[in-house]
């Protein structure tokens, strides 16, 4: 059965009160939880950072030193192959030679070279193309029968031989094809009498980069130089990227080595279609994370200069990054472990704020409650009715008090022992407790001495209840020997403060001690 209790805790206070310790717990998870998540991510983000950079570097420097190594190989051909008297001089021939001249020479070199250039196409050689001096195309061996075209505007690389007469080295698009070229100067009795490239093309250079992904490799080439360059019936050499529509991409590139392992035609396109509204115009460097089913890609696609220096597409390479499964499974495993230990934490704090909270309620407890009866003590009976006073006063209700006293007590302990006496206290205090309402007061003033605060309860209705308890006690049956009180009633006044109020009761009481006990003396 609820002891008396104060009324003024409000609902909000009672809630946090009855539930602290789970509303610690559950703070203490959420706050905790947020900044290890936080830290944790961070973390994971500058893992894969690293791993995507490292990658995207390990690729492009792989390309760069395949590109360096294929230079040396133009270089040994031409000082092996071209580099020859009886060469030469055909060239000289064709410069100085009428049209016919220059026919018959272009099939006397064709049928000459024609061996090594179909031993060169083997090793992915591209072009092999001599130009007579004004940059007129002599004798292309990857079609014979385009000749004559002036290069001029087109190829800035033999321009440049042209004019230094030193061997040059670039990437550059053509009437038909793009390549990593190197055009060297031929000289002729001291006479400059044309020049010669010898290109690869960039599958040459994905066959000599490492191999340790299933991978694949393109070129991409914006399309505004492709156009302005390649012979109109040679535009079919190229698609469109479904990347983006400006890029074009080399649909000869085989891209990957025969041999290895590759990707799906469809997974491309997969990857594609998730990097495309990523993907940035003009990016130096740009990668792109692509998880497909189980699996991971890491696409790179670094900045393609030509001769000029101008940025004329991209280099992309496409492979599977297993690293990036194991990455993403590492960290839903730190994920779920820094959950578990927080959810143990929590645990922990519950049981900790818990334990402080029953030790704060048990110090409460014997703050306010009397240790034999189980009621209000007179510290607890005074704050209860500070607060009630108040309270009535504002809301202009009335507030009365009853004091009661046990007749002869001290006989009842002397007769039949303290411990008796003892239990009088505990059974009359169940009696009038079961006597009152919940919002009344109940205390034990000391000793045997009782107050009881009825709130928003007039004089006369006071004064029926201490007469109604006085007969309770009166009329005990529990013990074999009668038991009465002596009562003192009153009502707040406009004047009253606690301790007068208190005072007047405790006084009406000791009236009716004087009156010969077992009665109630009221007044206001
Ligand atoms: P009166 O009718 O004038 O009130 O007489 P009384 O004997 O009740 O009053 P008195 O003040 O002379 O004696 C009160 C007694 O109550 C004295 C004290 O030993 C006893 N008492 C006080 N507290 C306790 C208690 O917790 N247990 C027991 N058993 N007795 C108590
Ligand atoms: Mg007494
Ligand atoms: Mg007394």
């Amino acid at each position: 059965m609820p002891i008396a209790h104060f009324q003024n805790t409000s609902p909000l206070k009672q809630f946090l009160a009855r539930h602290f310790a789970k509303l610690v717990a559950i703070g203490a998870f959420v706050v905790l939880s947020l900044i290890s998540l936080t830290i944790i991510y961070q973390n994971y983000q500058a893992q894969k950072q690293r791993l995507i950079n490292y990658s995207a570097s390990l690729s492009q420097n792989s390309f760069n030193s395949s590109k360096e190594a294929l230079s040396l190989t133009a270089r040994s051909i031409f000082i092996s192959a071209i580099f020859k008297d009886e060469i030469f001089k055909l060239m000289a021939e064709a410069y100085h030679g009428d049209q016919a001249t220059r026919d018959a020479v272009r099939r006397e070199l064709y049928l000459k070279l024609y061996p090594t250039y179909q031993m060169l196409r083997n090793e992915n050689l591209r072009q092999l193309h001599f130009h007579l001096p004004n940059a007129v195309s002599f004798l292309r061996f990857h079609r014979p029968d385009k000749f004559g075209d002036d290069l001029s505007g087109v190829r800035p690389t033999i321009m440049a031989v042209n004019q230094t007469r030193e061997p040059v080295t670039g990437f550059e698009e053509g009437r038909i094809y793009n390549g990593f070229r190197h055009v060297y100067p031929i000289r002729y009795k001291n006479e400059f009498v044309g020049t010669v490239e010898i290109s690869f093309s960039v599958d040459s250079i994905f066959e000599l980069v490492l191999h340790n992904h299933v991978e694949y490799s393109a070129i991409l080439l914006k399309r505004k130089a492709i156009e302005q360059k390649v012979f109109a019936d040679e535009l079919s050499n190229y698609e469109a990227s479904t990347i983006d529509d400006d890029l074009l991409r080399d649909k000869k590139i085989k891209g990957f080595h025969a041999g290895t392992a590759t990707l799906d035609e469809n997974t491309l396109q997969q990857i594609n279609a998730a990097i495309r509204p990523q993907f940035q115009r003009n990016c130096e460097r740009c990668s792109f994370v692509t998880q497909i089913g189980a699996k991971h890609y890491l696409t790179h696609l670094y900045s393609l200069q030509d001769f000029t220096g101008q940025k004329i597409g991209y280099i992309v390479n496409y492979h599977e990054e297993p690293a990036l499964g194991t990455l993403n499974k590492s960290y839903l495993e730190v994920l779920a472990v820094n959950e578990v230990l927080l959810l143990l934490i929590s645990g922990l704090i519950f049981f900790y704020a818990r334990s402080l909270m029953s030790q704060q309620q048990t110090l409460k407890r014997l703050a306010n409650i009397d240790s034999l009866t189980g009621v209000l003590n007179r510290h607890a009976f005074k704050k209860a009715l500070h607060e009630n006073m108040a309270k009535n006063r504002a809301h202009n209700n009335p507030l009365s008090v009853i004091f009661f006293d046990i007749d002869h007590f001290k006989s009842i302990n002397d007769n039949h022992g303290h411990l008796m006496g003892d239990e009088v206290l505990k059974y009359l205090t169940l009696l009038i407790r079961d006597g009152i309402t919940h919002n009344d007061i109940f205390a034990r003033w000391g000793g045997e001495e009782f107050v009881i605060l009825l709130p928003n309860t007039s004089f006369t209705v006071a004064q029926t209840i201490a007469e109604r308890l006085r007969k309770r006690i009166e009329l005990q049956q529990h013990f074999s020997f009668t038991i009465t009180s002596s009562f003192g009633v009153t009502s707040l006044r406009d004047d009253d403060s606690t301790e007068s109020l208190l005072q007047r009761a405790d006084q009406l009481l000791y009236d009716s001690k004087r009156l010969g006990r077992n009665c109630i003396t009221a007044h206001t």
